[in-house]
Protein backbone atom coordinates (compact mmCIF):
# COMPACT_ATOMS: atom_id res chain seq x y z
CA UNK A 1 0.00 0.00 0.00
CA UNK A 2 1.33 3.32 -0.77
CA UNK A 3 1.77 6.20 2.05
CA UNK A 4 3.13 9.65 0.84
CA UNK A 5 5.69 10.61 2.93
CA UNK A 6 6.05 14.52 5.06
CA UNK A 7 9.32 15.36 5.30
CA UNK A 8 11.08 18.11 7.80
CA UNK A 9 14.21 19.57 6.00
CA UNK A 10 16.82 20.72 8.64
CA UNK A 11 18.93 23.68 6.34
CA UNK A 12 18.18 25.66 3.42
CA UNK A 13 21.66 25.41 2.18
CA UNK A 14 21.50 24.08 -1.52
CA UNK A 15 21.09 20.80 -0.23
CA UNK A 16 18.19 21.42 1.56
CA UNK A 17 16.72 23.92 -0.59
CA UNK A 18 17.26 21.36 -3.78
CA UNK A 19 15.36 18.44 -2.01
CA UNK A 20 12.84 21.30 -1.24
CA UNK A 21 12.23 21.68 -5.01
CA UNK A 22 11.96 18.19 -6.34
CA UNK A 23 9.96 16.99 -3.20
CA UNK A 24 7.63 20.26 -4.36
CA UNK A 25 7.56 19.30 -8.23
CA UNK A 26 6.76 15.70 -7.27
CA UNK A 27 3.68 16.49 -4.72
CA UNK A 28 5.39 15.20 -1.79
CA UNK A 29 4.69 17.50 1.87
CA UNK A 30 7.95 18.80 3.29
CA UNK A 31 8.75 22.27 5.48
CA UNK A 32 12.27 23.28 5.45
CA UNK A 33 13.61 25.02 8.68
CA UNK A 34 15.94 27.78 8.50
CA UNK A 35 18.03 28.85 11.70
CA UNK A 36 18.91 31.71 9.78
CA UNK A 37 16.65 34.73 9.40
CA UNK A 38 18.49 36.54 6.57
CA UNK A 39 21.30 35.20 4.20
CA UNK A 40 24.59 34.92 6.07
CA UNK A 41 27.22 37.51 5.25
CA UNK A 42 29.83 34.70 4.54
CA UNK A 43 29.39 33.92 0.65
CA UNK A 44 31.42 31.66 -1.80
CA UNK A 45 30.82 30.46 -5.89
CA UNK A 46 30.62 26.67 -6.20
CA UNK A 47 31.51 25.28 -9.82
CA UNK A 48 28.91 23.14 -10.54
CA UNK A 49 30.08 20.34 -13.56
CA UNK A 50 28.47 16.74 -13.42
CA UNK A 51 25.47 17.13 -11.09
CA UNK A 52 23.92 19.50 -13.67
CA UNK A 53 21.43 16.77 -14.85
CA UNK A 54 20.45 16.18 -11.33
CA UNK A 55 19.60 20.07 -11.03
CA UNK A 56 17.43 19.56 -14.10
CA UNK A 57 15.45 16.94 -12.49
CA UNK A 58 14.91 18.63 -8.94
CA UNK A 59 14.43 22.08 -9.99
CA UNK A 60 10.83 22.98 -12.11
CA UNK A 61 11.96 24.48 -15.22
CA UNK A 62 11.65 27.71 -15.06
CA UNK A 63 14.05 27.98 -12.27
CA UNK A 64 16.57 25.32 -14.25
CA UNK A 65 16.82 28.01 -16.66
CA UNK A 66 17.49 30.67 -13.85
CA UNK A 67 20.58 29.21 -13.11
CA UNK A 68 22.48 31.97 -15.44
CA UNK A 69 20.54 34.32 -13.14
CA UNK A 70 22.84 32.60 -9.94
CA UNK A 71 25.67 32.54 -11.46
CA UNK A 72 28.61 35.34 -10.05
CA UNK A 73 28.67 36.95 -14.21
CA UNK A 74 24.89 36.06 -15.43
CA UNK A 75 26.46 37.28 -18.89
CA UNK A 76 28.57 34.11 -18.80
CA UNK A 77 28.24 31.06 -21.01
CA UNK A 78 31.21 28.66 -20.65
CA UNK A 79 30.39 27.38 -23.81
CA UNK A 80 30.52 30.18 -26.45
CA UNK A 81 33.09 32.09 -24.06
CA UNK A 82 35.03 28.74 -24.89
CA UNK A 83 35.79 28.56 -21.01
CA UNK A 84 34.57 25.45 -20.13
CA UNK A 85 37.24 24.44 -18.06
CA UNK A 86 39.34 24.84 -14.71
CA UNK A 87 42.99 26.42 -14.91
CA UNK A 88 45.62 24.86 -12.29
CA UNK A 89 48.44 26.67 -13.24
CA UNK A 90 51.81 27.35 -11.87
CA UNK A 91 51.97 30.00 -8.96
CA UNK A 92 55.57 30.79 -9.89
CA UNK A 93 55.65 31.36 -13.53
CA UNK A 94 51.98 31.36 -14.23
CA UNK A 95 52.30 28.62 -16.83
CA UNK A 96 48.95 26.39 -16.90
CA UNK A 97 50.33 22.93 -15.28
CA UNK A 98 46.12 21.33 -16.75
CA UNK A 99 43.14 22.82 -17.65
CA UNK A 100 40.61 19.89 -17.26
CA UNK A 101 37.91 20.19 -19.73
CA UNK A 102 34.06 19.61 -18.59
CA UNK A 103 31.29 20.78 -20.64
CA UNK A 104 28.76 22.80 -19.52
CA UNK A 105 30.71 24.14 -16.32
CA UNK A 106 30.03 27.16 -14.66
CA UNK A 107 29.71 29.11 -11.04
CA UNK A 108 27.24 29.68 -8.84
CA UNK A 109 27.32 32.25 -6.39
CA UNK A 110 25.83 30.56 -3.14
CA UNK A 111 23.87 33.35 -2.10
CA UNK A 112 21.99 34.24 -4.84
CA UNK A 113 21.31 30.71 -5.53
CA UNK A 114 19.93 29.98 -2.12
CA UNK A 115 17.77 32.99 -2.69
CA UNK A 116 16.71 32.18 -6.11
CA UNK A 117 16.31 28.34 -5.07
CA UNK A 118 14.27 29.22 -1.89
CA UNK A 119 11.27 31.21 -3.86
CA UNK A 120 8.27 29.42 -3.99
CA UNK A 121 9.11 26.81 -1.59
CA UNK A 122 8.30 25.99 2.16
CA UNK A 123 10.57 27.77 4.42
CA UNK A 124 10.67 28.73 8.07
CA UNK A 125 13.19 31.54 8.54
CA UNK A 126 14.75 31.96 12.09
CA UNK A 127 14.19 28.35 13.96
CA UNK A 128 16.88 26.58 14.87
CA UNK A 129 16.43 22.60 15.67
CA UNK A 130 17.32 21.63 19.84
CA UNK A 131 15.70 18.30 20.01
CA UNK A 132 14.29 15.66 17.52
CA UNK A 133 12.00 12.40 19.20
CA UNK A 134 11.25 8.95 16.85
CA UNK A 135 8.32 7.25 17.53
CA UNK A 136 6.48 4.62 15.79
CA UNK A 137 4.18 7.05 13.97
CA UNK A 138 7.01 9.20 12.58
CA UNK A 139 9.23 11.68 14.05
CA UNK A 140 8.61 15.27 15.62
CA UNK A 141 11.75 18.00 15.36
CA UNK A 142 11.15 20.49 18.41
CA UNK A 143 12.73 24.06 18.19
CA UNK A 144 14.62 26.95 20.48
CA UNK A 145 11.24 29.24 20.04
CA UNK A 146 9.01 25.99 21.62
CA UNK A 147 7.57 25.41 18.45
CA UNK A 148 7.49 21.70 16.58
CA UNK A 149 7.21 20.20 13.11
CA UNK A 150 5.87 16.58 12.94
CA UNK A 151 6.66 14.46 9.74
CA UNK A 152 7.47 10.78 8.52
CA UNK A 153 11.53 10.82 8.22
CA UNK A 154 13.89 14.13 8.80
CA UNK A 155 16.62 15.07 7.01
CA UNK A 156 19.60 17.20 8.58
CA UNK A 157 20.57 18.83 5.32
CA UNK A 158 22.51 21.18 7.92
CA UNK A 159 25.47 22.13 6.71
CA UNK A 160 29.39 21.29 7.91
CA UNK A 161 28.66 21.64 11.51
CA UNK A 162 25.57 19.63 11.23
CA UNK A 163 23.72 19.48 14.93
CA UNK A 164 21.54 16.49 13.53
CA UNK A 165 24.67 14.33 12.53
CA UNK A 166 25.82 15.37 16.24
CA UNK A 167 22.22 14.20 17.73
CA UNK A 168 22.98 10.40 15.42
CA UNK A 169 26.25 10.08 16.23
CA UNK A 170 27.43 12.25 19.55
CA UNK A 171 31.28 12.22 19.50
CA UNK A 172 31.53 10.01 16.08
CA UNK A 173 30.23 13.48 14.32
CA UNK A 174 32.90 15.69 15.59
CA UNK A 175 35.02 17.22 12.30
CA UNK A 176 38.82 17.06 11.76
CA UNK A 177 40.57 20.27 11.37
CA UNK A 178 43.03 19.82 8.72
CA UNK A 179 46.85 21.42 9.10
CA UNK A 180 46.37 24.26 7.49
CA UNK A 181 45.66 27.65 7.41
CA UNK A 182 42.27 28.69 5.17
CA UNK A 183 41.83 32.19 4.22
CA UNK A 184 38.59 33.39 2.37
CA UNK A 185 37.87 36.63 1.43
CA UNK A 186 36.09 39.41 -0.76
CA UNK A 187 36.98 42.47 -1.88
CA UNK A 188 36.36 44.78 -4.52
CA UNK A 189 38.74 46.87 -6.92
CA UNK A 190 39.25 50.35 -9.17
CA UNK A 191 37.27 50.26 -12.23
CA UNK A 192 40.47 49.89 -14.39
CA UNK A 193 41.85 46.73 -12.37
CA UNK A 194 38.82 44.63 -12.15
CA UNK A 195 38.45 44.97 -16.17
CA UNK A 196 42.19 44.07 -15.69
CA UNK A 197 41.83 41.01 -13.55
CA UNK A 198 38.81 40.06 -14.97
CA UNK A 199 40.36 39.60 -18.47
CA UNK A 200 43.74 38.10 -16.84
CA UNK A 201 41.95 35.43 -15.13
CA UNK A 202 40.10 32.10 -15.86
CA UNK A 203 35.98 32.98 -15.61
CA UNK A 204 35.48 29.17 -13.81
CA UNK A 205 38.27 28.75 -11.69
CA UNK A 206 41.77 29.70 -11.68
CA UNK A 207 44.08 28.48 -9.29
CA UNK A 208 48.01 28.23 -8.65
CA UNK A 209 50.03 26.48 -6.65
CA UNK A 210 53.25 27.41 -5.93
CA UNK A 211 56.58 24.97 -4.87
CA UNK A 212 56.55 27.06 -1.44
CA UNK A 213 53.85 24.70 -0.84
CA UNK A 214 50.76 27.48 -0.87
CA UNK A 215 47.66 27.17 -2.86
CA UNK A 216 45.82 30.44 -3.94
CA UNK A 217 42.66 30.76 -6.16
CA UNK A 218 41.25 33.50 -7.26
CA UNK A 219 37.56 34.00 -7.74
CA UNK A 220 34.56 36.42 -9.35
CA UNK A 221 31.47 36.36 -6.84
CA UNK A 222 29.31 38.90 -8.58
CA UNK A 223 28.80 41.76 -10.84
CA UNK A 224 26.33 43.51 -9.50
CA UNK A 225 26.31 46.12 -12.18
CA UNK A 226 27.73 44.90 -15.06
CA UNK A 227 28.60 48.68 -16.16
CA UNK A 228 30.20 49.76 -13.42
CA UNK A 229 33.67 47.55 -12.73
CA UNK A 230 34.22 48.93 -9.18
CA UNK A 231 31.24 47.19 -7.96
CA UNK A 232 32.31 43.86 -9.17
CA UNK A 233 33.08 41.43 -6.06
CA UNK A 234 35.94 39.20 -6.42
CA UNK A 235 37.32 36.97 -3.39
CA UNK A 236 40.27 35.02 -2.82
CA UNK A 237 40.95 31.58 -1.55
CA UNK A 238 44.31 30.77 -0.02
CA UNK A 239 46.07 27.52 2.12
CA UNK A 240 49.25 27.04 3.19
CA UNK A 241 50.78 24.56 6.03
CA UNK A 242 48.91 25.85 9.03
CA UNK A 243 50.84 27.98 11.71
CA UNK A 244 49.17 29.06 15.02
CA UNK A 245 50.07 32.61 14.96
CA UNK A 246 47.75 32.61 11.94
CA UNK A 247 44.80 31.99 14.37
CA UNK A 248 45.64 34.79 16.74
CA UNK A 249 42.70 37.12 17.71
CA UNK A 250 43.19 40.47 15.51
CA UNK A 251 46.07 39.61 13.33
CA UNK A 252 45.59 40.75 9.55
CA UNK A 253 45.45 38.22 7.50
CA UNK A 254 45.50 40.46 4.48
CA UNK A 255 49.17 41.48 5.16
CA UNK A 256 49.92 38.33 6.31
CA UNK A 257 49.14 37.11 2.79
CA UNK A 258 50.63 39.90 0.77
CA UNK A 259 53.95 39.29 3.10
CA UNK A 260 53.40 35.47 1.44
CA UNK A 261 53.36 36.85 -2.25
CA UNK A 262 57.85 36.96 -3.44
CA UNK A 263 57.92 34.81 -5.83
CA UNK A 264 54.43 34.59 -7.22
CA UNK A 265 53.42 35.70 -11.06
CA UNK A 266 50.43 36.99 -12.59
CA UNK A 267 47.37 36.60 -12.12
CA UNK A 268 48.01 35.88 -8.30
CA UNK A 269 50.70 38.57 -7.67
CA UNK A 270 48.31 41.53 -8.73
CA UNK A 271 45.39 40.13 -7.65
CA UNK A 272 46.47 39.95 -3.88
CA UNK A 273 49.09 43.47 -4.83
CA UNK A 274 45.49 45.16 -5.85
CA UNK A 275 43.86 44.50 -2.34
CA UNK A 276 43.04 47.32 -1.14
CA UNK A 277 44.47 48.60 2.13
CA UNK A 278 41.41 48.58 4.02
CA UNK A 279 40.38 44.72 3.52
CA UNK A 280 40.16 42.77 6.40
CA UNK A 281 40.71 39.07 6.71
CA UNK A 282 40.69 36.00 9.34
CA UNK A 283 41.34 32.76 9.40
CA UNK A 284 39.36 29.69 9.58
CA UNK A 285 39.60 26.37 10.81
CA UNK A 286 39.96 23.87 8.09
CA UNK A 287 37.29 21.09 8.64
CA UNK A 288 36.43 17.77 7.12
CA UNK A 289 33.69 15.15 8.31
CA UNK A 290 33.55 11.56 6.49
CA UNK A 291 31.05 9.13 7.27
CA UNK A 292 32.97 6.23 8.70
CA UNK A 293 29.87 3.29 8.31
CA UNK A 294 27.09 5.83 7.86
CA UNK A 295 24.67 6.07 11.01
CA UNK A 296 21.82 4.60 12.90
CA UNK A 297 18.75 6.08 11.00
CA UNK A 298 16.36 4.96 13.64
CA UNK A 299 14.33 3.21 11.14
CA UNK A 300 14.71 5.26 8.44
CA UNK A 301 13.08 7.83 9.65
CA UNK A 302 16.54 10.19 10.66
CA UNK A 303 19.03 11.17 8.05
CA UNK A 304 21.71 13.33 6.35
CA UNK A 305 22.55 15.37 3.12
CA UNK A 306 25.07 17.51 1.57
CA UNK A 307 27.66 18.21 3.83
CA UNK A 308 25.97 17.73 7.12
CA UNK A 309 26.57 13.95 5.10
CA UNK A 310 30.32 14.47 3.93
CA UNK A 311 32.06 17.83 4.41
CA UNK A 312 35.20 18.12 2.34
CA UNK A 313 37.65 20.33 1.26
CA UNK A 314 36.86 22.72 -1.73
CA UNK A 315 40.20 21.92 -3.63
CA UNK A 316 38.75 19.53 -6.18
CA UNK A 317 35.17 21.44 -5.75
CA UNK A 318 33.19 18.25 -5.48
CA UNK A 319 31.38 19.66 -2.14
CA UNK A 320 27.90 20.88 -4.19
CA UNK A 321 27.98 18.21 -6.83
CA UNK A 322 27.87 15.42 -4.16
CA UNK A 323 25.27 18.07 -2.63
CA UNK A 324 23.03 18.16 -5.36
CA UNK A 325 23.60 14.48 -5.86
CA UNK A 326 22.21 13.76 -2.92
CA UNK A 327 19.21 15.44 -2.68
CA UNK A 328 18.43 13.59 -6.22
CA UNK A 329 18.85 10.06 -4.67
CA UNK A 330 16.45 11.64 -1.51
CA UNK A 331 13.91 12.29 -3.61
CA UNK A 332 14.25 9.43 -5.25
CA UNK A 333 13.75 7.54 -2.52
CA UNK A 334 10.84 9.49 -1.56
CA UNK A 335 9.21 8.66 -4.60
CA UNK A 336 9.23 5.20 -3.98
CA UNK A 337 7.94 5.26 -0.42
CA UNK A 338 5.34 7.71 -2.29
CA UNK A 339 4.60 4.69 -4.56
CA UNK A 340 4.66 1.37 -2.24
CA UNK A 341 7.62 0.18 -4.18
CA UNK A 342 9.67 0.64 -0.88
CA UNK A 343 9.05 0.36 2.39
CA UNK A 344 10.58 3.55 4.55
CA UNK A 345 13.44 2.12 5.79
CA UNK A 346 14.43 0.25 2.31
CA UNK A 347 14.22 3.38 0.86
CA UNK A 348 16.54 4.89 3.12
CA UNK A 349 18.71 2.16 3.81
CA UNK A 350 19.42 1.95 0.17
CA UNK A 351 19.59 6.09 -0.08
CA UNK A 352 22.20 6.36 2.61
CA UNK A 353 24.52 3.38 1.03
CA UNK A 354 25.32 5.80 -1.93
CA UNK A 355 25.57 8.64 0.41
CA UNK A 356 27.95 7.13 2.91
CA UNK A 357 29.89 5.37 -0.21
CA UNK A 358 30.43 8.24 -2.36
CA UNK A 359 30.95 10.29 0.52
CA UNK A 360 33.27 8.79 2.42
CA UNK A 361 35.64 8.43 -1.27
CA UNK A 362 35.60 11.88 -1.81
CA UNK A 363 35.74 13.24 1.48
CA UNK A 364 38.95 11.41 1.36
CA UNK A 365 40.36 12.19 -2.49
CA UNK A 366 40.00 15.49 -1.73
CA UNK A 367 41.84 15.54 1.76
CA UNK A 368 44.32 13.88 -0.94
CA UNK A 369 43.76 16.09 -3.15
CA UNK A 370 44.71 19.12 -0.33
CA UNK A 371 47.73 17.33 0.41
CA UNK A 372 49.19 17.07 -2.98
CA UNK A 373 48.49 20.72 -3.50
CA UNK A 374 51.04 21.73 -1.07
CA UNK A 375 53.35 19.66 -2.23
CA UNK A 376 54.01 20.30 -5.41
CA UNK A 377 56.08 17.27 -6.44
CA UNK A 378 53.57 15.14 -5.48
CA UNK A 379 51.00 17.52 -7.52
CA UNK A 380 51.39 15.23 -10.63
CA UNK A 381 50.56 12.43 -9.39
CA UNK A 382 47.23 13.89 -7.64
CA UNK A 383 43.34 13.24 -8.39
CA UNK A 384 42.72 16.25 -10.67
CA UNK A 385 45.75 15.10 -12.48
CA UNK A 386 43.98 11.74 -13.24
CA UNK A 387 40.08 12.58 -12.86
CA UNK A 388 39.93 16.50 -13.39
CA UNK A 389 37.03 17.29 -11.53
CA UNK A 390 34.42 14.24 -12.38
CA UNK A 391 33.80 11.97 -9.29
CA UNK A 392 36.41 9.34 -9.05
CA UNK A 393 33.83 6.36 -8.94
CA UNK A 394 30.84 5.70 -10.96
CA UNK A 395 28.20 6.96 -9.38
CA UNK A 396 26.24 5.52 -11.52
CA UNK A 397 26.89 1.71 -10.12
CA UNK A 398 26.28 2.29 -6.55
CA UNK A 399 22.69 1.32 -5.31
CA UNK A 400 20.53 4.33 -4.49
C1 LIG B 1 35.23 28.40 0.15
C2 LIG B 1 34.45 27.25 -0.39
C3 LIG B 1 34.52 26.93 -1.75
C4 LIG B 1 33.79 25.85 -2.27
N1 LIG B 1 33.88 25.55 -3.59
C5 LIG B 1 33.14 24.53 -4.11
C6 LIG B 1 33.17 24.21 -5.51
O1 LIG B 1 33.84 24.87 -6.31
N2 LIG B 1 32.42 23.17 -5.97
C7 LIG B 1 31.63 22.43 -5.13
O2 LIG B 1 30.97 21.48 -5.59
N3 LIG B 1 31.59 22.71 -3.79
C8 LIG B 1 32.32 23.72 -3.28
N4 LIG B 1 32.26 24.01 -1.94
C9 LIG B 1 31.40 23.20 -1.07
C10 LIG B 1 29.95 23.67 -1.12
O3 LIG B 1 29.83 25.04 -0.85
C11 LIG B 1 29.15 22.86 -0.09
O4 LIG B 1 29.39 21.49 -0.27
C12 LIG B 1 27.66 23.11 -0.23
O5 LIG B 1 27.36 24.48 -0.21
C13 LIG B 1 26.94 22.38 0.91
O6 LIG B 1 25.58 22.69 0.91
P1 LIG B 1 24.68 22.20 2.12
O7 LIG B 1 23.29 22.58 1.75
O8 LIG B 1 24.96 20.77 2.42
O9 LIG B 1 25.19 23.02 3.40
P2 LIG B 1 25.15 24.58 3.71
O10 LIG B 1 25.20 25.38 2.46
O11 LIG B 1 26.17 24.82 4.76
O12 LIG B 1 23.68 24.82 4.33
C14 LIG B 1 23.34 24.41 5.62
C15 LIG B 1 22.19 25.28 6.12
O13 LIG B 1 21.71 24.75 7.36
C16 LIG B 1 21.47 25.82 8.26
N5 LIG B 1 21.60 25.29 9.62
C17 LIG B 1 22.73 24.91 10.24
N6 LIG B 1 22.46 24.46 11.48
C18 LIG B 1 21.13 24.57 11.64
C19 LIG B 1 20.25 24.26 12.75
N7 LIG B 1 20.72 23.76 13.90
N8 LIG B 1 18.90 24.48 12.61
C20 LIG B 1 18.43 25.00 11.43
N9 LIG B 1 19.22 25.32 10.36
C21 LIG B 1 20.56 25.10 10.46
C22 LIG B 1 22.55 26.84 7.91
O14 LIG B 1 22.21 28.15 8.36
C23 LIG B 1 22.62 26.71 6.38
O15 LIG B 1 21.73 27.61 5.74
C24 LIG B 1 32.99 25.07 -1.40
C25 LIG B 1 32.93 25.38 -0.03
C26 LIG B 1 33.65 26.46 0.47
C27 LIG B 1 33.58 26.78 1.94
Amino acid sequence: MSQSPRVIIIGAGLSGLAIAQGLQKNGIDYIVIERESEPRDRNWGVTIAWSHPFLAELLPDHLFRRLTDCQPDPGLDSKSAGRESVIIRDGHNGMTLVEPPFPGVRRLNIQKTRTIWAQGVNVKFGKTITDIQVNVDGVVAHFHDGTSESGSVLVGSDGGGSWVRQWLLGDAAISTVLPYTFLNFSFTYTAERAVMMDKMMHPIVDVGIHPKSMYIGIFLLDKPDLEKPETWIFYILATWPRSEDDYREGKDMVQELKKRMDGWADPYRSAVEWIPPETKAKAVPFKIWGPKSGWDNRGGRVTLSGDAAHSMTFHRGQGANNAIRDSERFVHAMLAVKSGEKTLTQAMDQYEEDVVTRGREEVEVSRVQTVALHNYEDFFNSPIMKHGIRPTIDINSLKG
